[in-house]
């Protein structure tokens, strides 16, 4: 049997294991510690901006906070991109609001501002005013942040980008989490840098980021004892987590370069398919991390779930792209907006191997394999 090929699998550099054994030596083996300084300063340099940043312990965790500290509660509504995962929408349910599922528009595969500013207006129509906005970066790709911003301004709504997946990518040269009112960022083990689990909320209102670092670790007041006048989240990364994370820190420009690369590999190779379309970047404005290559099949006489058994029969990870929240049982009663947009990408949309730490002999195989599988299931017809 050929050696498993993995969607996205973890991706070392090398100096993780000396963070971490510095933990280990200073017995700083606690939530929080030097190490999470460290790595929130690195975070804040990288991304530029004036941008702080609190280190949690999930993306998910982070998403959730900035509900929070918007204030999001019980009855409200909250506009959320529907083509993602599910980590987008838990929180809005935690905080006993109601999601407003978005479709996306094709140029990104992201949240679709024409669709956007219509349920806005209807939503006003029907007496609520959304109080936020949660927009998606899709495997690393910009949504359109210009429009999306103007729509927040416009409306004064504040905006959530979800960058779990788009650490490194940029739009027009700034990097995306910057944008909006809070930006939240995932160190997941799949993601384009990990710290074996942990995220991160950021955001240029330092007093709400310094308020996030005080309600993410039990909301402590300053007292001589255990003090509580706010209810506390036990949210916060630990120092262990951030040992790897700094490690990771040094290699994420290569690793966005790997992963891009990827990309532009399987590009170039599968180019003489003419019913395989790319998640192109729109134009020079959009530059993507690549985190996933993801790819449609616009042939109707291929079902790319045929085509990932077979990948899967090789022992190669292919996976479906998100299937949109709306169409979820669990979501099936919330609100949506759409034009049959995501449905679509989901139809036909599969995600490709993209690790960074992929050779070209595996790129190879996995693009022989896609080459024989559809070769095989036309054949077939
Ligand atoms: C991974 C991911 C999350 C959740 O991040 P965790 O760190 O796994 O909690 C949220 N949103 C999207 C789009 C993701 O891909």
């Amino acid at each position: 049997m050929n050696k498993r090929i993995w969607l996205s699998s973890p991706h070392m550099g090398g100096t993780e294991i000396l963070y971490v054994k510095n933990a280990f030596d200073t017995n700083w083996v606690a939530p929080l510690g030097p190490n999470v300084d460290q790595f929130e300063l690195e975070l804040e340099n990288y991304l530029g901006e004036k941008c702080k940043v609190t280190a949690l312990n999930s993306g998910t965790s982070a998403l959730h906070m900035s509900l929070i500290l918007l204030g999001i509660k019980k009855g409200d509504e909250v506009l959320c991109q529907t083509l993602t995962f599910a980590a987008t929408v838990n929180p809005i349910i935690y905080q006993g609001a109601t999601p407003i599922f978005i479709d996306s528009e094709m140029d990104t595969w992201n949240i679709s501002p024409d669709i956007l500013e219509k349920a806005i207006k209807d939503r006003i129509k029907k007496g609520n005013l959304p109080k936020a906005i949660i927009i998606v970066h899709l495997y690393g790709m910009p949504a359109q942040m210009d429009k999306l911003m103007q729509i927040s301004k416009k409306y004064k709504i504040p905006l959530i980008e979800d960058a779990a997946e788009a650490l490194g990518s940029k739009y027009k040269n700034k990097k995306l989490g910057t944008f909006g009112d809070f930006g939240i960022i995932s160190f997941n083990g799949n993601k384009i840098i990990t710290t074996s689990g942990g995220g991160a909320i950021v955001s240029n209102n330092a007093a709400l980021i310094t308020r996030a670092k005080f309600l993410s670790s039990q909301a402590k007041e300053p007292a001589p004892y255990f003090h509580h006048t706010e209810i506390g989240y036990n949210y916060r990364m630990s120092n262990i987590c951030a040992g790897i994370g700094r490690g990771q820190m040094e290699v994420l420009s290569l690793r966005v370069f790997q992963r891009r690369r990827n990309f532009l590999y399987y590009k170039r190779l599968l180019n003489g398919f003419v019913n395989i379309e790319f998640q192109d970047e729109p134009d020079i404005d959009y530059m993507s991390n690549r985190w996933l290559t993801a790819i449609m099949i616009n042939d109707d006489h291929i079902k790319k779930e045929d085509l990932r058994l077979y990948l899967e029969k090789q022992n190669i990870e292919a996976r479906h792209v998100w299937k949109p929240m709306h169409l979820q049982p669990v979501f099936a009663s919330h609100p949506f907006y759409g034009d049959g947009t995501s449905e679509n990408i989901f139809d036909k949309g599969l995600c490709l191997p993209s690790g960074s730490n992929l050779n070209n002999l595996q790129l190879n195989r996995v693009i022989k394999e896609i080459t024989k599988a559809i070769e095989l299931i036309l054949i077939a017809q």
